[in-house]
């Protein structure tokens, strides 16, 4: 059997006009803002006019911890929601905007895959509608006009030391991590270290991602944290007058954009934040224009279920209002086997034993995402190398834990692969049984909160840390910031810290290494080894092999 690559399935899509599939959603075409003829963003009059409406079922899409050999949240995003439609229900996708520098390094693309993809494909994970070039260009006129500020005479008595703003730009460069800026004489301003991170790191991003209006995110921008002065005090970026400006660049990025699925049903595509130092998942204002428009929305929340729908549930739900009917983790038989212990080169042949072996992690995670009162269901992504005894191991696995897993061919078949997926989805939704909470109240203390999620969700022990940043919490809560929530920032690939810890590890500890202020976006980082925040280029990136053939179509992308 040949297998068409995603790029060529994506090619042969029969796309129609976007003010179609805006129709669809009931929004008249003068509130359709088209770039081109397959993207529009959905004008802001027009979002203010809906708000009134009832809010359709919110789904959430997350999964177990990721292994190498690749889950499908945003293809099964995509299925599940040609597979609502299939069945008659007015359904809508919300999930993020790529970044566009890791698309020449080697990571795949984050429009689905097979025949669950959203599309232009191609557009949506290079420049698309230049939301992320606006993000950029508003986060470094910030950086412009603090050292700006600093050369023409420091008024505000910022210590050059303690400049926390760094530059952004879309694209993995290492050499860019550290740098030194303004050498070259007096003219040049005040040589200073800082250095770059990927424009989805940016604060920006998780501003827009959060908030609710364009007021609002005047507001948050005004808020940030740039830089301190000699005694320790903040200083904002409404100190150096920059939110005004920030804002008008960011005036269009706010607006969601309207795409399709390869079915021809709605997809959301808007914001895209790191869901490591940030809380990845797509924008608030998507999120919840969506839910006035369809009966039916689905997203995505970034990485496993213990970071991702974590951070989904206590941040986003919690600063937006609202709450998931039901929740889909995604599950492999792949990925189930390499939690059992086997290597990503034997994953071809059956293994019923290590399925088995690797099934707790799945497990936790719907034990964990049980405990935010909402109910479950486990969609098994189906891979044709899959065996009967296999599906069957893990079907029988979450049988016992009291869920249901249902086989998802969406990637081989569309949204008719996703219908038995989409039936119980829309039982579970209908059901009323979410009672959703978050996990901890917002005027808990910073630490407990911390201690909280790690006990709770990591099944750690402990966690560790030393007196500098036990202090720097207790001085933020003194400073009107302890009822902020946490946005953890640890690896994905185990529970715990450490990377190869597979499975579902107990006893194990969460030591803190650095606290950060995300004063805009309101939420305080904790960060646990090593993050990076300005990717670099593989040995031999994907750029190498990219190109335009002879018809003006991109090759080597995916
Ligand atoms: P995630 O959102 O969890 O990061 P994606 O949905 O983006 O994952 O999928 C990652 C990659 O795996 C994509 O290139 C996609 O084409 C591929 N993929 C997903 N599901 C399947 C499947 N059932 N069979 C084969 N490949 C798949
Ligand atoms: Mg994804």
């Amino acid at each position: 059997m040949t297998v068409k690559s995603d790029i060529e399935i994506a090619r042969e899509a029969k796309k129609r006009p976007i003010q179609e599939i805006g129709a669809g959603l009931g929004i008249p075409s003068e509130h359709l803002l088209p770039y081109g003829h397959d993207k529009a963003k959905i004008g802001q009059d027009f979002i203010n006019s809906v708000q009134d409406r009832p809010n359709g079922k919110l789904i959430l899409v997350t999964a177990i911890n990721p292994t190498p050999a690749g889950e499908g949240k945003t293809t099964t995003t995509v299925g599940l929601v040609d597979g609502l439609n299939k069945i008659g229900k007015k359904a809508a996708v919300c999930i993020r905007e790529a970044s566009l520098g890791p698309c020449f390094g080697m990571k795949g693309g984050a429009a689905g895959g097979g025949y669950a993809q959203v599309v232009p494909m191609e557009e949506m994970n290079l420049h698309f509608t230049g939301d992320f070039h606006a993000i950029t260009a508003a986060h470094n006129l910030l950086s412009a006009m603090i050292d700006n500020h600093i050369h023409w005479g420091n008024e505000l008595e910022i210590d050059e030391r303690r400049v926390t703003w760094r530059r952004v730009m879309d694209m993995n460069d290492r050499a860019l991590r550290d740098i030194v800026t303004s050498l070259g004489g007096v003219a040049n301003g005040f040589p200073r270290q800082t250095g770059f991170d990927i424009t989805v790191a940016s604060e920006v991003m998780a501003i827009l991602c959060l908030s609710r209006d364009l007021n609002d995110l005047q507001k948050r921008l005004g808020d940030i944290i740039v830089a301190y002065r000699r005694d320790r005090s903040p200083i904002y970026c409404r100190d150096i007058q920059a939110d005004g400006a920030m804002t008008v660049l960011l005036k269009d990025a706010m607006q969601p954009n309207l795409v399709q699925t390869l079915e021809n049903n709605p997809a959301f595509v808007h914001g895209g934040p790191f869901a490591n130092i940030a809380h990845g998942c797509n924008s608030v204002i998507a999120t919840t224009t969506a839910l006035k428009l369809a009966d039916y929305v689905v997203t995505e929340a970034g990485f496993g279920a213990d970071l991702g729908a974590e951070k989904f549930m206590n941040i986003k739900c919690r600063k937006a209002g609202i709450a998931p009917d039901a929740v889909v983790i995604v599950a492999t038989v792949r990925a189930m086997k390499m939690n059992g212990g086997v290597a990503k080169a034997d994953l071809g042949s059956e293994n019923v034993e290590a399925v088995q072996k690797g099934c707790p992690n799945l497990g936790r995670h719907i034990a964990n995402v049980k405990s935010f009162g909402v109910p479950v269901v486990v969609a098994i992504n189906h891979f044709i190398t899959d065996t009967d005894a296999e599906v069957q191991a893990v079907k029988d696995y979450v049988a016992k834990q009291g869920s249901q897993a249902i086989v998802s061919r969406h990637w081989e078949l569309g949204g008719e692969g996703a219908v038995d997926l989409a039936k119980r989805v829309v039982e579970l939704a209908e059901s009323g049984w979410s009672h959703f909470a978050p996990l901890y109240p917002d005027d808990m203390p910073l630490f407990q909160k911390i201690e909280t999620i790690a006990k709770r969700i990591y099944h750690a022990d402990e966690v560790l840390a030393d007196k500098k940043i036990r202090t720097q919490l207790r001085d933020w809560e003194e400073a009107g910031y302890g009822n902020l929530p946490i946005c953890m920032a640890k690896t994905q690939y185990s529970f715990s810290t450490d990377p190869n810890l597979r499975g579902a590890p107990t006893g194990h500890s969460v030591p803190i290494r650095e606290v950060r202020l995300s004063a805009g976006a309101g939420f305080v980082v904790v960060i646990c080894g090593e993050i990076m925040t300005m990717p670099g280029l593989p040995r031999h990136p994907a750029a190498e092999q990219i190109h335009l053939n002879d018809l003006g179509q991109i090759e080597g992308l995916f």
